[in-house]
C-alpha cells in the first residue's frame, strides 16, 4: 500500500491517541517525554527488549569498569514513568503489521497502535570474519553485550579489538582496567584516519600506546580460530600472523538496527527512510534516532546520524510536531564529544581529515602532547568551518553561536576565554595558542578580556 506523501496526512494530534514507541534509548524516550509535557490525553506505550527502564548507552564502559552499577546509569527513577502514565513494556517486537496497526510481541499480547514511532537504535557491524560467532567473540552496543563481556573476559589472558573508532578505544580502556592487555588491530595507516586530522589521530595513538596498547596500523582481521570447546584461542591477520588471545572485541562501526522491518512497505535504505518531520512513506509511523534515514541530508552532514545528541534533538522535534504545527528538523552545527582514555575530545561544525585551498587550518598543541586545538576556516575570509580540542572542555553555547553567526577565526581566538569551562586552562595556555597564531599567520592578536557583568547585568535589567 504505498500513499501520495502530503506532510499533512501524516500527522493526526497526538491527543488522545494510541501512541506506541519501539525503543526505549535516547530518541524514544526523549519523544515520550516531550509528548507527555504536552500532551496528558495521549496513551504512550514504550517497548524494550533489552531492558526494562531507560538507560544511558554512553556510560555502559563505566559498569564494566565498576566505576558505576546498572542503576547510577538511569537517568530516571523507576516510579518516574508510572508517575507520568508512561507504560513500559519489556519485550521484542517480532512482526509489525501496518495495515491492521498491530504490533507482535515475543511473549506478551498484540498491541494496536494509531501512532507508531520505530526508535529502534543501531547494531554493531559485523562483516562476516571466519569465527565471529565463537564464545569469546563479540561487539559493544547493549546491556547484553556488558554482561557478556564480563562473562567472556573473566579468566582472559590477552584480547584483540579490531575496529579504529570510538567504541574500539573504549572497549580497550574496558579491558585494560581489568589489566588484561590488548592488541588492537587498525585497518587504516593510522587511527580514525577517516574522521581526525593527521596530528589529532596521532595524539590520540601516542595516548593509546602510553596506556600500553598494542596499536598494530595497517593489519587487518582475516580469520578468528577456535579450540577444542569452541572458543576463540587466536585471531589470524591477513598478513598471516596468528595472535593469541580468548577475547575479541569487534568494533568496526554500527548500522541501523531495521531487522524488524526489512521486507515490509515501509520504505528503508541503510536506515528507515525520512523526511523533515521523520515521517515514513506510512501515515502515522514515524523513525528516529540511529534508525532513521534522511531522504534529504541537512547540508553537511550525514544521512544516517549515530550520536546521542542527535537523538535527543530527533526525539524533541517529533514530539513538538505531534502536539503542536509541525517544524522542520533544525539541528545547528554538528557537535560531538568523546573520551580517549583520559582525554576529553570535542568538535564542533565541520573539521575534515583532511582539506584544500582556500580551507585552512590551525593547530596548536601543548608540549605535553595531551592538549591541543585546531580551528579549520576558510583562508579567504577566516569563516571558522570548525574547531577540534583534545584534553580541554569547551563551552557547547559558544561554539554553536559563533558558526551560527559565522565568526571568523580570529574573533574566536581572541574570546576564547569565554568558551573554556577552566579558567586555569586559559591563564596557562591561551597566550601560548595566540602566539601560534600569530606566528603561523603574521598577526598579532591579543585575548580580549572578558566583560565583566555590570550591576544592571547581574541584577538581569
Ligand atoms: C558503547 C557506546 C558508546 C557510545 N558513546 C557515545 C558518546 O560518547 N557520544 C555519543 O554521542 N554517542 C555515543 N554512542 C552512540 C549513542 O549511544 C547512540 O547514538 C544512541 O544511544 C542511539 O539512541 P537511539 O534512541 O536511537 O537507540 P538505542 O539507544 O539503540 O535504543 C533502541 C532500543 O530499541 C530496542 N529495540 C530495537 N528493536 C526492538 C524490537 N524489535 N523490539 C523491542 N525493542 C527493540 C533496542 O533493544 C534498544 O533498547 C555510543 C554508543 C555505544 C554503543
Amino acid at each position: 500500500m504505498k500513499e501520495t506523501r502530503h506532510t499533512g496526512d501524516f500527522y493526526i494530534r497526538s491527543k488522545g491517541r494510541r501512541i506506541v514507541i519501539i525503543g526505549n534509548g535516547i530518541s524514544g524516550i526523549t519523544c515520550a517525554r516531550h509528548i507527555r509535557k504536552r500532551d496528558s490525553e495521549a496513551h504512550i506505550t514504550i517497548i524494550s527488549g533489552e531492558t526494562e527502564h531507560f538507560f544511558s548507552r554512553t556510560a555502559l564502559m563505566y559498569v564494566y569498569m565498576g566505576h558505576m552499577k546498572h542503576e547510577h546509569t538511569k537517568p530516571y527513577e523507576d516510579w518516574f514513568w508510572e508517575k507520568n502514565r508512561l507504560q513500559l513494556v519489556h519485550d521484542w517486537v517480532t512482526s509489525i503489521d501496518f495495515e491492521q496497526k498491530q504490533l507482535q510481541l515475543q511473549q506478551q499480547e498484540p498491541l494496536q497502535y494509531e501512532i507508531l514511532i520505530l526508535a529502534l537504535g543501531s547494531k554493531p557491524n559485523m562483516f562476516g570474519w571466519p569465527g565471529q560467532e565463537l564464545q569469546g567473540v563479540q561487539g559493544l552496543y547493549s546491556y547484553q553485550d556488558v554482561q557478556r563481556m564480563n562473562e567472556n573476559t573473566a579468566s582472559c589472558q590477552r584480547a584483540v579489538v579490531v575496529g579504529g573508532g570510538l567504541i574500539g578505544v573504549e572497549m580497550a580502556e574496558m579491558l585494560l582496567s581489568r589489566k588484561i592487555p590488548v592488541t588492537f588491530l587498525v585497518r587504516e595507516e593510522r587511527f580514525w584516519q577517516g574522521v581526525l586530522p593527521k596530528e589529532e589521530s596521532e595524539l590520540g595513538m601516542r595516548h593509546m600506546r602510553e596506556h600500553h596498547v598494542d596499536l598494530r596500523l595497517q593489519t587487518e582481521l582475516q580469520e578468528i580460530l577456535a579450540d577444542d570447546s569452541g572458543r576463540v584461542r587466536a585471531v589470524v591477520t591477513r598478513a598471516g600472523e596468528e595472535i593469541p588471545c580468548q577475547f575479541v572485541g569487534l568494533a568496526v562501526g554500527v548500522k541501523p538496527n531495521i531487522d524488524l522491518v526489512r521486507n515490509t512497505e515501509l520504505e528503508v535504505n541503510m536506515g528507515i527512510l525520512v523526511d523533515q518531520h521523520f515521517a515514513t512513506n506510512l501515515p502515522n509511523v514515524f523513525a528516529i534516532g540511529d534508525c532513521a534515514e534522511y531522504r534529504v541530508p541537512l547540508p553537511n552532514r550525514k544521512s544516517v546520524e549515530q550520536v546521542w545528541y542527535t537523538g535527543r534533538m530527533h526525539g524533541e522535534t517529533l514530539a513538538h510536531n505531534l502536539t503542536r504545527e509541525p517544524v522542520h528538523y533544525n539541528p545547528g552545527p554538528w557537535f560531538n564529544s568523546a573520551k580517549f582514555f583520559d582525554i576529553e575530545y570535542q568538535t564542533y561544525g565541520m573539521v575534515p581529515n583532511e582539506w584544500e585551498e582556500p580551507v585552512q587550518s590551525f593547530y596548536w598543541e601543548h608540549a605535553s602532547g595531551k592538549i591541543a586545538f585546531r580551528a579549520v576556516f576558510n583562508g579567504k575570509d577566516k569563516r571558522l568551518h570548525g574547531v577540534n580540542s583534545f584534553g580541554m572542555r569547551l563551552r557547547h553555547e559558544f561554539f554553536d553561536q559563533a558558526l551560527k553567526e559565522n565568526r571568523t577565526v580570529e574573533e574566536v581566538l581572541v574570546k576564547l576565554q569565554e568558551a573554556l569551562f577552566d579558567p586555569e586552562f586559559y591563564e596557562q595556555h591561551n597566550h601560548e595558542m595566540l602566539q601560534a597564531y600569530n606566528r603561523q599567520f603574521n598577526t598579532s592578536l591579543q585575548p580580549e578580556k572578558k566583560k565583566k557583568k555590570g550591576l544592571l547585568a547581574v541584577l538581569g535589567l
